[in-house]
Parts: C-alpha cells; sequence; structure tokens
C-alpha cells in the first residue's frame, strides 16, 4: 500500500456529491465571475472566522501584497516577519519593494514576540505573523507590541482555517488576516483562491475596488488596481467545504492525535502546542535528529510512504532574495529547522490502516 504525503482526492471524495451539484449550478447559471456564490461565500466566511468582512480574492499571495499596497507600506518601510515561513509570506511584503525584516521562531515554529522589539526601527511599519503549520502565533503578545508601537499586524492565515488562541479565531487579531484557498490548505478549493478579513468597512472596500482593475463601477477605474477575482466555481465549492471545516479538522486532529499515543522513535522530536492555542494541523511537523532526516525519507519511501519538507530553503538562503544581503548562519535557528524538519503523511480521507503502516514503519526505522 503506498501512502503519500497528501491525496487532494481524499477530500473530494467525502463530499463528492455536494461538490459535483454545486459545480452545476455555477456551470448552469450563466454567471462565472464575482457573483452571488462569492458573495455568499464570502458572508459565510466572516461569520466562520469571527470577522466583520471578507473579500474573496484569487490567491493567498494577492491577499497579502494587496493588503501591504493597501495600507500604503511600500519603498523605505520595514515589515517584521519569521525567518522560517513559506516564502510567499516574504513575496507578499517584497512585491511593494518594502523590506522584510526576519526574526527568529519559537519552539512552535511560529513567529517569537520575543525577538520583535529588538526589530524595530523607525521605518517598521508592520508585523506579519504567519500562523504556521496550523498554529496560532501568540497573537495577543504580538498585537500588544504592535500596539505600543503603533504598527499594524497583518496574520498570514494561509495555514490556519480555524486556528485560534484563547477561543479568539486566527484572521481576527490584526487589521487584516490573509488567507489561501490552494486546493491542500485546511479550506482548500480545486484551483487557486483566497481572501482577506477586516475589521474596517472603508478597507474592504479598498479591497473589493482593487480587486477589480480599481472600479467600483463597471468601467468607471478610481485607482490603478489589479485582476484578483475571486470566480463563482471556486466559491461555491468553498462553500461546500466550509460546511464541513470543523469536522474536517476535528478529522486531522484525530490523527495527529494517533501520531502523538504511537510514535516512539527516538529520533524524532514531535510537534508542541501552545498554551492556550487550539490548532488545526495543516501539517504534522516532526524534527529528525542528528541529520539523519535523509536517511528516514530514503527508507520511508523505500516502503512506500511519502513525506514533504515545509520548507528546505528558508527565504533569507534562497536564490530570489540574494539582494537581502542574508548570508547562511544569520538564522541559526530557522535554519536547523529547515535542516531536520519533516511532514509526515496527512490528509482528510485517511484510513486508520494508512495511519497505522505510517506509525509501524517509523517505529522499525533503524536510523
Ligand atoms: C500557501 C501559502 C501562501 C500563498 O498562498 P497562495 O494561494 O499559494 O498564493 C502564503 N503563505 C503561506 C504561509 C502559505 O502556506
Amino acid at each position: 500500500m503506498k501512502i503519500p504525503a497528501n491525496r487532494l482526492d481524499r477530500p473530494f471524495l467525502q463530499h463528492q456529491l455536494e461538490y459535483e451539484e454545486s459545480a452545476l449550478r455555477v456551470l448552469r447559471s450563466g454567471w462565472y465571475v464575482l457573483g452571488k456564490e462569492v458573495s455568499a461565500f464570502e458572508n459565510e466566511f466572516a461569520t466562520f472566522v469571527g470577522a466583520k468582512h471578507c473579500v474573496g480574492l484569487a490567491s493567498g499571495l494577492d491577499a497579502l501584497w494587496i493588503a501591504f499596497r493597501l495600507l500604503d507600506i511600500g519603498v523605505g518601510d520595514e515589515v517584521i516577519t519569521q525567518a522560517n515561513t513559506y516564502i510567499a509570506s516574504v513575496m507578499g511584503i517584497t512585491i511593494n519593494r518594502a523590506m522584510p525584516v526576519l526574526v527568529e521562531p519559537d519552539e512552535f515554529y511560529n513567529l517569537n514576540p520575543d525577538n520583535i522589539e529588538a526589530a524595530i526601527t523607525p521605518k517598521t511599519k508592520a508585523i506579519l505573523a504567519v500562523n504556521l503549520y496550523g498554529q496560532a502565533c501568540d497573537m495577543e503578545s504580538i498585537c500588544n507590541i504592535a500596539k505600543r508601537h503603533n504598527l499594524y499586524v497583518i496574520e498570514d492565515c494561509a495555514q490556519s482555517h480555524g486556528a485560534m488562541q484563547n477561543g479568539v479565531m486566527t484572521g481576527n487579531y490584526g487589521d487584516v488576516g490573509c488567507f489561501s484557498f490552494y486546493p491542500s490548505k485546511n479550506l482548500g478549493a480545486f484551483g487557486d483562491a483566497g481572501a482577506v478579513t477586516v475589521k474596517s468597512e472603508k478597507l474592504a472596500e479598498d479591497f473589493r475596488t482593487y480587486r477589480n482593475y480599481g472600479s467600483e463601477k463597471r468601467y468607471y477605474n478610481k485607482v490603478v488596481g489589479t485582476n484578483s477575482r475571486l470566480d463563482e466555481l471556486q466559491a461555491a465549492m468553498l462553500r461546500v467545504r466550509l460546511k464541513h471545516l470543523n469536522e474536517m479538522n476535528l478529522e486531522r486532529a484525530k490523527i495527529c492525535e494517533r501520531y502523538f499515543d504511537n510514535l516512539n522513535h527516538s529520533a524524532l522530536i514531535l510537534p508542541k502546542i501552545r498554551d492556550g492555542c487550539h490548532t488545526v494541523w495543516h501539517q504534522f511537523v516532526v524534527r529528525v535528529k542528528d541529520g539523519r532526516r535523509q536517511a528516514l525519507i530514503d527508507y520511508l519511501s523505500a516502503n512506500g510512504i511519502g513525506s514533504i519538507i515545509h520548507y528546505p530553503v528558508p527565504p533569507h538562503l534562497s536564490k530570489a532574495y540574494t539582494y537581502l544581503g542574508y548570508k547562511k548562519g544569520d538564522f541559526p535557528i530557522t535554519e536547523s529547522y529547515a535542516d531536520s524538519v519533516l511532514s509526515l503523511p496527512l490528509f482528510n480521507g485517511m484510513t486508520e490502516d494508512e495511519q497505522a503502516q505510517v506509525i509501524e514503519t517509523v517505529n522499525k526505522w533503524e536510523g
């Protein structure tokens, strides 16, 4: 039995009829971009998150860069974020020619609030907190720091649909919550899609205008915007999946509970959950000790089990960001994570047999 790290067909099969009926409804409607499905999804997702407004966009990266654009963060401005994030978070900043200021993460792989104040300069405009792997950052501490220094808070919630700190859902803490609905995310579409949640009515309106070439009224353009529209088909698919998101996040939690209860190989460091935080388990990320990661990957692969490294090259060492001038050794914690993290198979619709096989295979590893 082969077990890939992720299987996107399984969540489709879990609710196949609902997806197919909704898709047909849209196909037959004669209306395909920014319509009733998008508005309904925006309302339903805002309600789910507990946010005032939601605006659908074409991707998670668009949510990020348009957020910085609309907050007027660009040339000469600095944004503090964690060094161990997915590179899209950093691109959201640099697309606007603003400067990312990277800091080391905490033991939960999230932005470490203790490292923020030392990184603040007169140019700092915002903090970008990435709720990585499904777990909320310590958003309360981060927001307190932001308030003291009069900074915007942007949340990258691409991996945290439903995650909470002390009962408050991610996407509510900052000025803007940026979501991706890329197919592999907890709330995944069947193509690219994204959204923002915002508190301010004015900012929500700005997003609506900006995503559609800067026009409020068709062919009357207020600002130079972009095309970042959400389409009706994806919105309809997201409405189906949103209905099941809580149960699907619970299903992921059950799989991870089995991992916690049964994985016992001494080379693995299992993930930690912050007190008061509710994770939605976007990934089950372990660390492999003593440079043995590649050996484990090869062994798993030889036994038909997939695994993924999230992420092998941190943004500051990525070729794309040579111009930022960082070098190896600048972020030792981030670099040691990049050299040792490994995500084990985790997907909705994963069977108990599949989980048992992953656990047994890992435990039997003689590495
Ligand atoms: C997926 C992801 C993004 C980008 O979302 P897209 O929809 O692929 O543009 C941004 N940040 C993080 C942390 C992500 O995981």
